[in-house]
This record gives C-alpha cells, structure tokens and sequence, in this order.
C-alpha cells in the first residue's frame, strides 16, 4: 500500500503550490487528480497576479445597476434563471458580506496575503525555472466614457491608503503604453499587479519541481476519501493510499467531498469562459487589460489573445451557455485588431467562491489530520502560492506569517 504523510486532493494551482510549500517544509506528499494537473479552472484564467485587489469582487449595492443585471442587461455578469433556486441563498449571503462593514474587515483580513502573493510565486517561479513567464508590467483597467473614468479613478485612489500605486492615463498615454488599443477614453494602469503568459505552464513547472524533489502526482477519486486507523484512505490508479493528512483543495468540486463529511456550506461557483485569438499582423499587448465597461478582459498570453469573461451564475454543471464569451468577442473587436479565432469551442471553467469572498484555509473542526484550501474565487492563481505557505506553516506548526483565524471553515 502507498504511504505518505500528506496527500494533497486536487491538482489545480492552489493544490500544486500547497503540496510544493509542505514539501519544502520536509513532508512527504502525494498530490492526486482525477485529471491531468493544473487542467481545470487553472488552466483557463487571465492570468492576473492580482497584488493590488485588496478588496475582494463585492456584489454591487446600487440598485439602478442590479436591475440592469436583473435583466442580464450587463455582460459581465449573467444569471440563469432556471439555476436561481440553486444559487439565489448564496447571492443573499452575498449581498450581505459585501456591506461596507463587512467588505472592509474582509479587506483587512487578505490584505496580508495579498501583499505577499507576488513575492511568494516568484520564489516558488525561480525554483522552478519558470520565471519567464512572469511579465511584471501591472493590468489595465479601461474605461469608454469620463463618466466611468471617474469612478475608476475614485476607485483607484481608494487603494491608496494600501500603498497601491496606479497610474492615471488619458487617451493619449494608453496609446503610448498600448499602441494596438484602438479605444479608451482613460485608464487606471495597476502597477504592483504581475501576470503570466501560460497558467497551465506555470502549474506544470510547479509540478516538475515538486516531482524533481521527491513528490509523486497519482491519478485517482478524491471522493473516495475515506477516514483509516492512522489517517485517511484514498483510492488511486495505483492502489489505495494511505496518508496521515489530507489537504482538501478540490476547487470548484469541494463541496461534493465536504457534503459527505458533514460539512455544509454556502459555496456556489461563478463561471466564467476564454477563447483565443490570433492578433492581426504587427497587433500586441504587453498586459492585460480590462474593458471595465464591457465587461470582458484581454489577456496576451503564449497560445494567443486570450478574451475572458466575467461571471456566470449556473449550476456548475449545467450546459454552457457561450453568450457571454460571443458578445466579449463583438466588443474586444473594437478595441483590439483580433484576427481569426484559434479554438472550435470556447473553454469554460468555474470560480470556487464563498460568500464572503475568502477562501477556507485551515482545519476541519471534527476531523483530525483534515485540512481545507479552497475557494479562492477571482483570485486562486493569485492566493495558490501564499496560501499554500500559511496552509503548510499551520500543518507544521510554524509561526504563521499572517492570522488564519477569518479564513476558518467554522465562521460559516
Ligand atoms: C475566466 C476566469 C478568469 C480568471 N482569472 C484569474 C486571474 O487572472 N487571476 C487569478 O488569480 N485567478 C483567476 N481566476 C480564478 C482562478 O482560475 C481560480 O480561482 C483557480 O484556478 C482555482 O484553482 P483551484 O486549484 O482551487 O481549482 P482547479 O484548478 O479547478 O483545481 C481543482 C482540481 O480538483 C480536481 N478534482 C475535482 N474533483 C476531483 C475528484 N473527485 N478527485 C480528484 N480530483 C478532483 C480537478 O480535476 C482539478 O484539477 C479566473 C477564473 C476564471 C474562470
């Protein structure tokens, strides 16, 4: 039978990192996956290291703007009302969390992780040889109008007691910084914020260093979790593992291991789609950049420009519905000379999130040697690196470099 002190279930960024952090810490782990690693909601993102987002993404509190959204008068959120009575109770929750009160402390509470996150992949990047795919040249927020320009520079400027810098840019300095841009009334450029040109390329070079230091990636069922004598069992295509720790970090699938175990929560997933582009000939980006009135983002990266979109409210396995990503395309051809598409079908995947906005990092109350690191929402490719770290400094008893205690599984 195959032993290990820690078994990590889940192998997306946020599972890869924690299984490097505890490694690094002198454990012996074993990373499992249903799937090949890092092929799931890791795969897809926009690749945004977002050390400026302090503030968790809140549910909008003007009324004006939610009926709009109501109505799906908005691309950057969408709801299907034939999903309403599974996700309607986590909206309520949500609406509630991101009061002023509420979003502040939660603020208050990452803020700690967010100003160590880019620090922490770039260590975890030069071990693993990786760092090329680092492109420290911040994210653009882009705004059509004045009207939205000013609420984007209160915006920004709200983040400066943070000791976030952002640069303001009138029309003609985004030309400057981004020639291929054919629109933009005015733009926030976030400078501390850091992005990748390859997610998945990223978490399989996390991987590469963590097998060359020992560790062992095993496909298997991570619902077939099951408490043993000494620890947990878990079925792999290798035959069952025994571990004496689990780290749960199953993303958007946590809750179908949680449920069993007793662990209720109110845990919804915002979907989100990408599809690639060819730019036309001499066209670049040299960031990200977001269409904040359209509602869809840009993303250079190595297999394309990359269109994403904002959140779908579904069942997390109901049919996709590419709406969202076809009416992005419309608008990001107005902005950007986009040549021909590079994929058939457009990718999808699905934000793991809280209503709070927080991931659950930390013990399970009733079953000893049981960790969680999940639901990292807008921000798992951000969080995976220092989560992983203040995940492993609890599980080993180190000083933790931040307080954990907000990212409790039992606040809920
Ligand atoms: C369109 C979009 C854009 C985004 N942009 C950004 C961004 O710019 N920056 C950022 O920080 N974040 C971004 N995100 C969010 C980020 O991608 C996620 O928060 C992050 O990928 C979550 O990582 P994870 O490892 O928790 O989940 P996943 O990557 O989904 O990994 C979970 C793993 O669990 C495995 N699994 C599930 N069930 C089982 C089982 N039964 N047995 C075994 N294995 C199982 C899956 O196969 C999967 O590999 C974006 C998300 C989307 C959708």
């Amino acid at each position: 039978m195959m032993k290990a002190d820690i078994a990590v279930l889940g192998a997306g960024i946020v599972g890869v990192a924690a299984a490097l952090q505890l490694q690094t810490r002198g454990r012996e782990v074993v990373l499992i996956d249903r799937r090949g690693v890092g092929e799931e909601t890791s795969f897809g993102n926009a690749g945004i290291i977002e050390r400026a987002s302090i503030f968790p993404y809140l549910f909008p509190r003007d009324i004006k703007k939610l009926a709009v959204y109501a109505f799906n008068g908005l691309n950057e959120a969408r709801y299907h009302w034939r999903d309403a009575p599974a996700f309607a109770p986590f909206l309520f929750r949500y609406f509630l969390e991101s009061a002023p009160r509420r979003a502040l402390d939660h603020a208050l509470s990452v803020r700690p992780l967010i100003e160590a996150c880019l620090d922490e992949h770039e260590t975890l990047m030069a071990q693993a040889g990786v760092d090329h795919l680092l492109r420290k040249t911040g994210w653009i927020k882009l705004f059509r109008d004045e009207a939205s320009f000013s609420q984007g520079r209160s915006a920004a400027e709200a983040l400066k007691p943070f000791g976030l810098r952002a640069d303001l840019l009138d029309a003609q300095a985004l030309k400057r910084l981004e020639p291929s841009l054919r629109e933009g009334f005015g733009a926030v450029h976030y400078l501390e914020p850091a992005s990748v040109s390859d997610p998945l390329a990223l978490t399989l070079g996390y991987l590469k260093l963590f097998e060359a230091r020992g560790g062992r990636f095993v496909r298997g069922d991570a619902t077939t979790l099951r408490t043993a004598n000494e620890g947990f069992g878990v079925a792999t295509v290798e035959g069952p593992l025994l571990a004496r720790e689990v780290v749960l970090s199953l993303g958007p699938w946590s809750d179908l291991v949680l449920a069993p175990l007793g662990y209720k929560l109110p845990f919804a997933v915002k979907r989100g789609y990408h599809r690639h582009f060819h730019p036309q000939e001499g066209a670049s980006l040299s960031r990200p950049v977001l269409d904040a009135d359209r509602g869809y983002l840009l993303a250079p990266m190595a297999q394309g420009i990359r269109v994403t979109t904002g959140a779908e409210f579904a069942r997390r396995d109901a049919p996709p519905d590419y709406t969202q990503v076809e009416q992005s395309e419309i608008f990001a051809r107005e902005l950007f000379p986009l040549a021909e598409r590079i994929e058939e079908k457009p990718w999808m995947g699905s934000r793991p999130c809280l209503p709070d906005m927080l991931p659950v990092l930390g013990p399970a109350p009733r079953h000893k040697g049981l960790w969680f690191n999940f639901g990292h929402q807008h921000h798992g490719l951000t969080l995976a690196a220092v989560c992983g770290r203040l995940l492993a400094e609890m599980m080993t008893g180190e000083q933790t470099f931040a307080d954990p205690s907000p990212f409790s599984i039992e606040r809920f």
